[in-house]
């Protein structure tokens, strides 16, 4: 009897306890939730975000992308003006750096190794 008694009551608490509205679950503030990255980044952070969503990288932030040093392939070094002094590795495990003024236009050799690395221009974003 008394197991019935218990069992009708958790049975019409559990009822009455779905019948109430459910609260729904928020991401904490209560007019629309704690603002992402996204919504709240301004200024230069904002800037980056937008190029790295269209796949531009106008501040040089990652790793630039590999050249094989050949005539058809060379090195590119952006520059934003007519010439750039380049330092290059000749090999992996060198030690000493190779410095050279690399000049717009035809792509040059470095005098060490003969690699080639041509001069592109490169716009400031801002
Ligand atoms: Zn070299």
């Amino acid at each position: 009897m008394a197991a019935r008694l218990l069992l009708r009551s958790a049975v019409r608490a559990a009822v009455t306890r779905r019948a109430s509205p459910v609260v729904a679950l928020s991401r904490g503030m209560a007019a629309g939730g704690i603002p992402t990255d996204e919504e709240q980044a301004t200024g230069l952070e904002k800037k980056i975000m937008d190029a790295m969503k269209t796949g531009s990288d106008p501040f040089s932030m990652l790793k630039p992308k590999e050249y094989a040093g050949s005539k058809s392939d060379p090195h590119l070094v952006p520059s934003i003006t007519n010439k750039r002094i380049v330092g290059c590795v000749c090999e992996e495990d060198n030690t000493a750096v190779v410095w050279f003024w690399l000049h717009e236009g035809e792509a040059q050799r470095c005098p060490s190794c003969g690699s080639h690395y041509k001069l592109v221009p490169h716009e400031l974003p801002h």
